[in-house]
């Protein structure tokens, strides 16, 4: 586990565009934050400053106690869940999932006992052999969830993970991330732009607008304010 702090974060695309302006937040030990608000508020830049996927141009980024911007993204350790999370068709849930540690070189009994594990947790076990087009759109997010789950991160970003799903699926998943960050206790910081999703998961909401913080707290105090 590791907090992740920000501290007077900014981002200035190329071209001039300020679209993070000093952004200040504090994730604690196996906190999980929500950062919510309007599109094009700049969630995702800064959920892919933490990432290493954006250069950040001002301000300091530090996962467990130590400065990340300078630091490669390969030594992170975190693991990242997209919207779009294409899985690789041809290959099994079990390859899909243990694709990103046979990459690193990880024996494959330290890989079978990651998979069965992240198998058992995301009830998936049964399907471990089927392809991706034999599974739901919910077992597909649980396998997506699955490969970061596998990498045993400190910290887990999830980029609007939901927003592909319909109604219903959606609030089954809710509930199922839910019970994960409970079980797993990993530090996680997930965008998303619907309110109630953000209420449901977050132990801290932090509310962005125009590349600022708004707000930062308990959801509920947030909600309740008239
Ligand atoms: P959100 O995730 O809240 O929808 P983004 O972080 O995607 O917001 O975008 C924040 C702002 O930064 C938007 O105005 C967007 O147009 C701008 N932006 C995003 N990516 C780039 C980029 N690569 N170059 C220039 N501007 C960008
Ligand atoms: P594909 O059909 O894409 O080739 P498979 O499901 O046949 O994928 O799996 C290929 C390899 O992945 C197997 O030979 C095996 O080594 C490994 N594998 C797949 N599922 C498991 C599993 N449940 N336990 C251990 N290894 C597995």
């Amino acid at each position: 586990m590791a907090n992740v702090t920000l501290r007077n974060v900014r981002k200035t695309y190329l071209g001039g565009f300020e679209a993070i302006k000093g952004v200040n937040v504090d994730v604690g030990d196996g906190q999980f934050c929500v950062l919510v608000g309007p599109s094009g508020c700049g969630k995702s830049t800064l959920l892919r400053m933490v990432a290493g996927l954006e250069t950040v141009t001002g301000g300091e980024i530090d996962i467990g106690g130590r400065v990340v911007n300078q630091v490669e993204p390969a030594d992170r350790d975190i693991a990242m869940v997209f919207q779009n999370y294409a899985l690789y068709p041809h290959m099994s849930v079990f390859n899909n999932m243990a694709y990103g540690l046979r990459n690193r070189g990880m024996k494959e009994t330290e890989i079978k006992s990651r998979v069965d594990e992240a198998a058992r947790v995301l009830e998936l076990t049964p399907m471990l052999e089927r392809k991706p087009r034999q599974l739901s759109g919910g077992q597909r997010q649980r396998v997506a969830m699955g490969r970061a789950i596998v990498r045993q991160p400190k910290v887990f970003l999830f980029d609007e993970p939901l927003s592909n799903l319909d109604a219903k699926l959606r609030i089954a998943m809710r509930v199922e991330i839910r019970k994960l960050q409970r079980r797993l206790n990993t530090t996680s910081i997930y965008v998303t732009h619907d309110q109630l999703e953000a209420m449901t998961l977050a132990d801290i909401l932090v509310v962005m607008n125009g590349g600022q913080v708004e707000q930062v707290g308990n959801p509920l105090a947030i909600y309740e304010k008239p």
